[in-house]
């Protein structure tokens, strides 16, 4: 799987209750969804990004990658998801909530060149029979985020469902699953590192 295979790139927004406090939202009654574009990818290793000059800030979150072209409504299940990674939902926040304030959409705060970072793909099988996925995000060697996916509002087949019922997942997509609290700045020659507590590797990568 290369970047050219990936197809759609959803995220979900406040699933994470102590997160969505944080900000000062409300907490949502059904997934709260948002796109980004396929050139916002990016791997772990330094590599360009649009606004370069901006402080950012850093979401870790689990990703799931569809494995299987589904049809409108049905069922999804563990056993439709190809692989498992962690990644980094960068956000211009200043911009999104001067745009959140005028009731416009969010895009140009979430979706831009080098905005979707994409770690290690994982087998899935592992990780998705667990109730509790533990993962964190350390920048530059300080520990900035540790989220449990027993704390998500809405589970990963939860959110695969919600998406299929309106529209069909695809083979290549991907679906950032939300963050938990502890969001704050990131800018280019920041280092950090991500793990999954107790299973798989420790990666790392520079903005
Ligand atoms: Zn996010």
């Amino acid at each position: 799987m290369s970047f050219e295979d990936i197809k759609t790139i959803y995220c979900v927004g406040r699933n994470y209750a102590k997160h969505a406090k944080e900000l000062g939202n409300e907490i949502p009654s059904e997934p709260l969804i948002f796109l980004k574009s396929v050139a916002s990818l990016r791997g772990l290793a330094a590599s360009q990004i649009a606004f370069e000059d901006e402080s950012f800030h850093h979401e870790v979150e689990v990703v799931l990658l569809i494995g299987k072209d589904l049809k409108l409504g049905d069922k999804v299940s563990n056993s439709d998801i190809q692989s498992i990674a962690l990644g980094l939902d960068l956000t211009r926040r200043g911009v999104q909530s001067e745009l959140k304030g005028k009731g416009s959409p969010w895009t140009t705060s979430k979706s831009f060149l080098g905005s979707a970072l994409l770690g290690e793909l994982r087998d899935p099988a592992d990780y998705l029979i667990r109730e509790s996925l533990v993962f964190e995000l350390k920048v530059n060697g300080q520990l900035r985020q540790s989220g449990d996916t027993q704390d998500m509002l809405f589970s990963f087949m939860e959110i695969c469902n919600y998406l299929n019922f309106f529209s069909p997942l695809k083979k290549g997509d991907l679906i950032y699953t939300g963050t938990p609290e502890g969001v704050g700045p990131f800018k280019k020659g920041d280092s950090f590192e991500m793990c999954f507590q107790g299973i798989g590797s420790v990666e790392s990568g520079e903005l």
